[in-house]
């Protein structure tokens, strides 16, 4: 185990940690909301370093980024916890387990997961990702920090319920983040994620600031997330806080975990894609098998620049500095 940063020591043994909203005070032997920050002697460890739980090679696409090195692949990596409990969680065995539980982690260096990165065809870094990756900080961070010496991008996809403070330190290692953005309300983070939507919010301003690369997803689920009017309420607040070029990812809910609903209807998607364009220059349907809107248009003259059908991925039309090759506008994609 780790030494964890960003906590404070209290009385009688005690820690407070510092590192997300939840602000776990923890006696000796506690476990922290997330599963893998402990008390071991008034001191706060990570169970997690130098430890992954899920690793593979998979399309940036897939993560998702849509405008962030597109058709390359990206080493991924995961562990075990998350500080957000929400009810239709997709990766909940990985997630919602306690490091202490877990049995299947593989024990790697920084440095190892930086050699593979080097070695995997047509890789651009690594994924930080398949549960909550700032549950796992000080392995994040080290990695990042190394892969950054090597060349590599180093890509986040989290729910973004994380502090202010370990946010801004992490930000100069890391390069592109897809954000969960779950819904609009408060109501629905308290009742189906146990957080609260206010340090999302934050967290989603201070990255858009940093002009660290910036993807959302937000997973329509039927029924609870789903209202139109509170849909364009949310994403006019993207388009006024964040800016309309941000990519929106509106993803299709499947029945996982906790929560057995039947899956988005493909109309509701199309009409709150509708809803989203009037708005951002870039909106994607996610799970889902629509060319269409998995595609990317230049801004300016409507033509596809980039063709998408799930993680098939073929740049069409932009030239080599990454303009439209027909009316020679920046596409902002990062290449
Ligand atoms: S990172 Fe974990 S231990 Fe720290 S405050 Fe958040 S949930 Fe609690």
């Amino acid at each position: 185990m780790k030494e964890a940063l960003f906590y404070s020591k209290q009385e009688n043994n005690k820690v407070r940690c510092e590192l997300c909203p939840w602000y776990c005070e923890l006696n000796l032997g506690q476990t922290g909301n997330c599963k893998v920050r402990i008390n071991v002697g008034g001191e706060l460890f990570t169970g997690v370093y130098n430890k992954v739980a899920a690793l593979g090679t998979d399309p940036i696409e897939k993560k998702p980024l849509y405008h962030f090195h597109p058709g390359k692949n990206i080493l991924s990596i995961g562990e075990v916890g998350c500080n957000l409990h929400c009810s239709f969680c997709q990766n909940h065995n990985i997630s919602q387990c306690f490091a202490s539980d877990f049995r299947g982690f593989k024990n790697v260096t920084s440095e190892q997961i930086v050699n593979e990165a080097l070695k995997t065809y047509q890789n651009i870094g690594i994924a930080y990702t398949y549960n909550e990756p700032f549950t796992f900080y000080e392995f994040m961070l080290d990695t990042a920090k190394l892969a950054h010496i090597k060349g590599l991008k180093n890509v986040v996809v989290s729910n973004g319920y994380i502090n202010t403070g370990p946010l801004e330190f992490a930000l100069p290692f890391l390069d592109a983040f897809n954000i969960d953005l779950k819904a609009f309300t408060s109501h629905f983070y308290n009742k189906y994620t146990k957080g609260q939507l206010e340090p999302v919010l934050q967290t989603l301003k201070i990255i858009a600031e940093s002009k660290t690369h910036l993807e959302i997803t937000n997973l329509i689920i039927p029924g609870l997330n789903d209202d139109e009017k509170e849909f364009e309420i949310m994403v006019k607040w993207i388009s006024f806080e964040l800016g309309n070029q941000i990519p929106l990812h509106l993803s299709r809910y499947f029945p996982q975990h906790k929560l057995h609903l039947s899956p988005t209807p493909i109309e509701k998607l199309e009409s709150l894609y509708e809803i989203a364009k009037k708005h951002l220059q870039h909106v994607y349907l996610g799970n889902v098998n629509d060319e269409k809107r998995s595609s990317t248009y230049c801004r300016e003259c409507g033509e596809m620049l980039i063709k998408r059908n799930w993680f098939l991925t073929k740049i069409i039309q932009i030239d080599s500095n990454g303009n439209c090759d027909n009316c020679g506008i920046s596409s902002k994609i990062v290449f």
